[in-house]
């Protein structure tokens, strides 16, 4: 059997290395556009269920990430400067993006993959000559655009603007800080990644994105902007930006993962938004599935069948919360205006999306549920 590979990324790499291993002496060929060392954003969240997945899928990659993943410790949320903690359900760990790749890349090597680098594949045609031809190239997949309309594919683009930057360690801890400026309302997410290292996204609403002029400003110039406007939260260090453009969201989505002997995986297929910090997880749990139905079956057809007849309601489940999740960042100016207290504001955040109600947050985070209480009561503040 012989499977080429459009993309390089987490989905790529690992369905790759999966494969190669469980499936024997089969011919695997990635294709990636850039170098091995080259890669956007800095650090990414693996939530801890994600994680207990990996490892059950493959022991052996599950412990060379647990080496490279760094524990993330309890949650906080931050309110116009007001700190609340969430203790409670560990949060998970985060690994530098770069160094999860390279990790995936020694191991398809390891096993027998062709992985060949500064490999743009602009027209699919020229690796249908396969068994198997996997769209795993990302958010703006050239397969799936190829193939537009007979993977059925759907997307929007959300009015909130985001841009992936890093920073110096600032915190010991994953962070929400949400403030107003310009008549509108700024969130950064950050959390270390490495002894040295944190993640920081930051976001804005249309309203602050208008209020603060940024269309008229450079992306240096929003940098500046919110290094200013987020200096306490970044103790006086810049950021760091790796080519960080201000952009919107697009959620993409298709009707049909598979046409013929193509399949989509990972962001190709659908885009979990950064705010669940699962998309990485998301893409390499397509490739487990992918990997699995193969195993089971031989005929190609049956196979992409059993696929999406197996991985789509779980990741459709994670992606309905994703959508959950960016329609209330959408309206965050708003959450953060009704929220009686930062307890309440946490409470509104946490409970988001259809996924976690007030029974869930109780039995995970007792002392943030106690110190809500309390607050109702008007005992404790
Ligand atoms: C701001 C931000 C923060 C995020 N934070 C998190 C987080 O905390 N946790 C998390 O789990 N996820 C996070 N994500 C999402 C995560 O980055 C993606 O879901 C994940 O990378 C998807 O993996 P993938 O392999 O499907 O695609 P990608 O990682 O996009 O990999 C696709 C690969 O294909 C290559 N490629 C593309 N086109 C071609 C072509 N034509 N020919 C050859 N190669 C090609 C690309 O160079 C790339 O290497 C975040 C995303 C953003 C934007």
């Amino acid at each position: 059997m012989k499977i080429n590979i459009l993309g390089g990324g987490p989905s790529g790499l690992y369905f790759a290395y999966l494969a190669r291993k469980r499936l024997g002496d089969i011919e695997i060929n990635v294709h990636e556009r850039n170098a091995p060392d080259a890669t956007f954003g800095f650090g990414v969240v693996l939530a801890g269920a994600g994680l207990a997945r990996l490892q059950a899928a493959d022991g052996e990659s599950s412990e060379r990430l647990q080496a490279i993943t760094k524990d993330l410790g309890n949650q906080e949320i931050i309110l116009n400067g007001k700190p609340v903690s969430i203790e409670g359900r560990a949060y998970g760990g985060a690994v530098e993006r770069l160094t999860l790749l390279n990790m995936l890349q020694d191991l398809c090597a390891e096993v027998g993959v062709n992985v060949t680098h500064h490999d743009e594949i602009n027209d699919p045609r020229v690796v249908e000559d396969a068994d198997l031809v996997i769209g795993a190239d990302g958010a703006n997949s050239t397969l799936r655009r190829t193939y537009k309309a007979e993977f059925g594919t759907h997307g929007s683009q959300l009015s909130n603007a985001f841009a992936w930057y890093g920073a110096e360690r600032l915190h010991d801890r994953p962070t929400l800080s949400f403030r107003n400026a310009g008549g509108g309302a700024f969130c950064a997410h950050y959390y270390p990644y490495t002894d040295r290292m944190c993640t920081f996204v930051m976001e804005c609403d249309r309203a602050a994105w208008d209020g603060c002029g940024f269309a008229d400003m450079t992306d240096d110039e929003r940098q500046a902007f919110v290094e200013d406007l987020y200096r306490e939260d970044l103790q006086g260090q810049p950021l760091i930006s790796n080519k960080s453009e201000w952009r919107n969201f697009q959620p993409v989505w298709n009707d049909n993962w598979s046409f013929g002997h193509r399949v989509l995986i990972g962001d190709a297929v659908r885009r979990a938004h950064f705010s669940i910090g699962s998309g990485t997880r998301i893409a390499m749990e397509d490739s487990i599935a992918l990997v699995k139905a193969l195993e089971e079956r031989d005929d190609i057809e049956a196979v992409l069948a059993a696929y999406v007849a197996g991985r789509k309601p779980a990741a459709d489940i994670l992606i309905g919360a994703a959508r959950e999740s960016y329609t209330w960042y959408e309206e965050m100016g708003r959450h953060m205006a009704e929220a009686k207290s930062p307890h309440d504001f946490a409470f509104t955040y946490l409970t988001r999306t259809s996924r976690v109600d007030a029974a869930r947050v109780a039995a995970d985070y007792p002392e943030f549920t106690a110190a809500c209480a309390a607050e109702r009561e008007g005992v404790g503040q």
